[in-house]
């Protein structure tokens, strides 16, 4: 096992001709045996860190280390990480057996008897043990995955490396097998990083998530931490689903003035000081929809999700989410007041998009059902 340091580390693919900084300035360090995620759009720069991480591409500048040993020049082989990808690459001509032994057979002195006693134990452990004979064509995509987290398992390395490992399965095993990777890891008690960029696994399954945008790595946290207390609007925006709702504003005092009307008097001025234009965020299930008052928004379309209703609006051309109780129902078309609480209410800087103010603590994480319209 090993804790992972990245230092200032920095990408530059080509950097003698059209540079493309794909990481810059990257400092993170995952501890032993933790689960981190990294998440971000495509293109921002995950897969790049992690090929660093594995040794797959050259650091253009920075330190990496595990433990306490600088891997920085070391090749992918000298860094006993085991990487499972996207693609699941299986040996097609191989049996189940031989493509989870392959690895061994390479990189250890064991005898053929020793290499099969721990491809059987593996199989046990993932399931597949009645696969063993079996060719990748014969599998499934969910039993293939198993075989090729196998492969990686069997060879017991310091540091597992996940590239987006279940994005080819459909949405029911993908999440089911989800948890059986978290639990997996919290058994093998291996370092992990696992790249992906849909924030919902990013929340299910890390115990820290670290958020990346253009390059840069923007925060990182507990996913409850970077839900409720986001750096930036960037941050805000792709942690969350349905997103938060967003809207510029005026600052007038205590009071913030958006667009269609809106109005919203802070009890305390403070985060809005010295600022003249904030941008405002509010989640959507901390969005109630009221009998009266002066925000005022267009209902477009109710989507019932059985436990709870989607409702979507506008206010003047800016679309926004509120989840309401199912038993509430209104109509497209119709007006509808709403509100929300100040603890709940999220504010940016309109320039730099920091964050001014972040839900506190008298906040829930619950969906409002008190008033019906
Ligand atoms: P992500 O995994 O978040 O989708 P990547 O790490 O793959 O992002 O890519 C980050 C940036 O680096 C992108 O702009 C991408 O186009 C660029 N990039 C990735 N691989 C190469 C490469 N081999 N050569 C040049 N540019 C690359």
């Amino acid at each position: 096992m090993a804790r992972i340091t990245l230092t200032d580390l920095t990408k530059v693919y080509d950097p003698d001709g059209e540079a493309v900084v794909a990481v810059e300035d990257c400092n993170l360090t995952v501890d032993d045996g933790e689960f981190l995620v990294l998440v971000g759009p495509s293109g921002c720069g995950k897969s790049t860190t992690l090929r660093c991480i594995a040794g797959l591409e050259d650091i253009t500048e920075g330190r990496l280390e595990f433990g306490d040993t600088d891997v920085t020049t070391y090749s992918a082989s000298e860094r006993d990480v085991a990487m499972v990808f996207q693609n699941y690459a299986l040996y097609p001509h191989m049996t189940v057996r031989q493509n989870i032994g392959f690895g061994l057979k390479l990189s250890s002195k064991l005898s053929s008897s020793e290499i099969n006693d721990q491809v059987e134990s593996v199989a046990e452990m993932l399931g597949i043990s009645e696969l063993l004979g079996d060719k990748p064509k014969e599998l499934s995509g969910g039993q293939q995955q198993r075989v090729a987290l196998g492969r990686a398992i069997v060879r017991k390395p310091e540091v597992f490396l996940m590239d987006e490992p279940l994005s080819n399965l459909d949405a029911k095993l993908r999440s089911d097998m989800r948890t059986e990777l978290q639990e997996l890891q919290q058994n093998l008690d291996v370092t992990t990083v696992y790249v992906t960029h849909d924030q919902t696994e990013a929340m299910a399954m890390g115990d820290r998530i670290a958020v990346m945008d253009k390059g840069i790595l923007q925060q990182v946290g507990p996913p409850e931490e970077v839900y409720r207390q986001p750096v930036n609007e960037f941050v805000a925006d792709f942690i969350g689903s349905p997103s938060i709702n967003l809207l510029s504003a005026d600052v007038d005092g205590s009071t913030l003035l958006g667009p269609g009307g809106f109005k919203y008097d802070l009890g305390n001025a403070s985060p809005v000081e010295g600022h003249d234009r904030v941008r405002v965020g509010i989640r959507p299930e901390d969005i109630r929809l009221v009998d009266g008052g002066p925000n005022r928004a267009e209902v477009t379309v109710v989507e019932p999700m059985g436990n709870e209703n989607f409702c979507y609006m506008e206010l003047e051309h800016i679309e926004m989410t509120a989840r309401i109780s199912p038993t509430q129902r209104p109509t497209a078309g119709e007006e509808v007041a709403f509100a929300f609480d100040e603890a709940a209410l999220y504010l940016f800087d309109a320039e730099t998009g920091d964050a001014l103010k972040t839900k506190t603590d008298e906040s829930p994480d619950n969906i409002h059902t008190e008033v019906s319209t």
